[in-house]
């Protein structure tokens, strides 16, 4: 039988009970492939570990954080796998330095330089499941790293790559991709299939259903992949596959981040630029004609590695919060004079704070108490929305 990548978010893993229904669904899918599982921390523990380690220190030492941060998805491993053997499954959990996930020598946001798969053969051979702990590796200096929030993605996509291509599926607590986030928009549309290019705009814009890096890592090898929920697999969900040639330009999707402006002084320029997308997630940056000012949008919850860089780095900076990054994602859409002018009529000038454009989508700035209703107006405009579904999260 070929083996199969199985990931399980934090979402589909959030109680005991969840993983004893994930260990189900592991079993009858052992009929059909060899599983490899992938396994993110139990609901919301990592927040809860990040808490803790902030309880006791205002700046943890980032190698003290990404040992600390690994705990949570020990946890869910060794429990996934007790469920398993509880089904008559023999099932064997691993951290990520146990399988071989090679990083680079970088705390927190650490990238898989290789996977070596060391204990994962021996498992298939032996006939056991391997359930593996996402988001961690080790360095090339032996440290244990993590790769970064939602990294357990780029483990499943990274394993199913190193395993010869196969098969794999992201299993959240969403039936798939769909064109806003379904849980604020309930009647948004879902995509069957869906290329990897908008998929990675999507995440690196802010919709948390799969980790940029992860969408990129499947595009670079060509690995589809499927997303689906953990719920409800009987729903299907996304194949997500390279269909550019298929693809007719227009607005696929719309995406929200919440986050703040950091408006800094002076002639750092383009090492501050370096410095700052090395070091924190970037959305979006601009300067101004004079060359004096630089403008960064990071997410909300990078604020504070962002005011510690520019702090260290002894800069003069502004911040605001309170705003919205809003972007509209579609092959072609920041070049359809079409679809811009639509979006500027639809949301008016006077709301956008900032907007920058690539080919593949138009970014605006908005006050976030605007937020909703521009988005609302943006899908109904470019035919987001069908009336005739109803998106129901999983406690509904
Ligand atoms: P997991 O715990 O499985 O990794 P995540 O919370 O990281 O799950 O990602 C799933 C969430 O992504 C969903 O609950 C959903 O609210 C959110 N999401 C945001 N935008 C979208 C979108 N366009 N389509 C589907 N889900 C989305
Ligand atoms: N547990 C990690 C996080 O919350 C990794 C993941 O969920 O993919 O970011
Ligand atoms: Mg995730």
């Amino acid at each position: 039988m070929t083996p199969c990548v199985l990931k399980f978010g934090g979402s589909s893993v959030a109680t005991p009970q969840r993983i004893k229904d994930v260990a189900r669904l592991i079993k009858d899918k052992a009929e059909t492939c060899q599983p490899v599982v992938v396994v993110s921390a139990m609901g919301k523990t990592t927040d809860e570990l990040l808490r803790l380690a902030k309880s006791v220190s205002p700046s943890p030492p980032p190698r003290e954080l990404d040992m600390l941060l690994t705990v949570g998805e020990r946890i869910s491993m060794a429990l996934l796998s007790m469920a398993l053997h509880d089904l008559g499954l023999k099932a064997v959990s691993f951290t990520g330095s146990q399988v071989g996930i090679i990083t680079e020598n970088k705390f927190n946001r650490a990238r898989v330089l290789e996977i070596k798969l060391y204990r994962i053969l021996d498992a298939l051979r032996d006939r056991k499941i391997p359930v593996v702990a996402g988001f961690q590796g080790v360095s090339l200096s032996k440290e244990i790293t993590t790769l970064g929030r939602g990294g357990s993605d780029l483990t499943a996509i990274a394993l199913a790559i190193s395993l010869g291509k196969v098969p794999c599926e992201i299993y959240t607590d969403v039936p798939g991709v769909f064109a806003l986030d379904p849980h604020d928009f309930p009647s948004a549309r879902r995509y069957d299939r869906l290329d990897y290019g908008v998929l990675s705009e999507m995440a690196s814009s802010g919709a948390k259903v799969m980790h940029a890096r992860a969408v990129n890592l499947a595009a670079k090898y060509n690995l589809p992949f499927l997303i689906l929920s953990s719920y409800e697999p009987e729903m299907g969900g996304t194949l997500v596959e390279r269909r550019e040639h298929l693809e007719s330009p227009g607005v696929k999707a719309i995406t929200t981040a919440k986050v703040l402006m950091l408006d800094v002084e002076g002639k750092e320029g383009v090492p501050l630029l370096i410095r700052m997308i090395g070091e924190v997630r970037v959305l979006n940056f601009s300067h101004d004609t004079t060359g004096k000012h630089l403008v960064f949008f990071v997410p909300e919850e990078e604020g504070d590695r962002a005011l510690k860089l520019l702090s260290e780095l002894g800069l003069r900076f502004s911040m605001r919060g309170e705003l919205s990054l809003v972007c509209v994602i579609g092959w072609g859409v920041g070049t359809s004079p079409e679809i811009g002018d639509t979006l500027f009529a639809t949301v008016g000038w006077e709301h956008i704070f900032m907007m920058s454009s690539s080919d593949m989508k138009i970014c605006i700035v908005v006050e976030r108490e605007r937020e909703r209703a521009i988005v609302e107006r943006l899908a109904k405009r470019f035919n987001l929305l069908d009336e005739k579904r109803s998106f129901k999260g999983p406690d509904s």
